[in-house]
């Protein structure tokens, strides 16, 4: 466990809040009986790609078009620090490309997917962590993606957290349209 206070300003990817008709624009509901997260096969090769061709503790954005829950794209985090046990992504860099690039083109982020040393295809404490930090700070997200990559095994371990139930991953399948 990460003994360290904890640094929402400094680790947080906010995305900014986009109103319309004064109203918060919320995630479309996701069925939580099929933990299915409907994935763009380009942006699952990407990420695989990408991640699998460094070592562990690389990771990146998950995104999508806003409103929707699924996923159309990935963006390699390369000034993420892969340095320390846990991947620490380059906030200031997201933060930049999301209130310049990708939200004014419709597109916010959905979650995050990063690789693990050894075979650990499950969400550590730390991560669990972070991802209710994230949830805090993003308010409508109503649930994150957060699947783990095995690079030796050049696999995807699909997880989802719900806003409602923090601190718990869920299994999920991969849907690839
Ligand atoms: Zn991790």
């Amino acid at each position: 466990m990460n003994n360290q206070p904890l640094r929402q300003d400094n680790l947080s990817i906010r995305k900014p809040e986009i109103q319309v008709n004064n109203k918060l624009i919320q995630q479309r509901p996701f069925d939580k009986k099929e933990a299915i997260v409907n994935t763009r096969r380009e942006a699952f090769d990407k990420a695989m790609l990408a991640i699998c061709s460094r070592p562990a503790e690389s990771g990146g954005l998950l995104l999508g078009e806003i409103g929707s829950s699924d996923i159309s794209d990935f963006f390699f985090d390369s000034g993420g620090n892969f340095s320390s046990a846990s991947y620490s992504p380059d906030h200031l860099t997201l933060n930049r490309k999301m209130k310049e690039e990708w939200m004014p083109a419709g597109i916010d982020m959905k979650g995050f997917v990063h690789s693990h040393p050894g075979r650990l295809d499950v969400l550590t404490d730390e991560d669990l962590m972070y991802i209710e930090r994230l949830l805090k700070a993003n308010p409508d997200m109503s649930m994150f993606v957060a699947p783990i990559i095995i690079p030796p095994e050049f696999r995807m371990h699909m997880m989802v957290v719900y806003r409602d139930n923090p601190g718990v991953f869920v299994e999920a399948r991969i849907n690839f349209y």
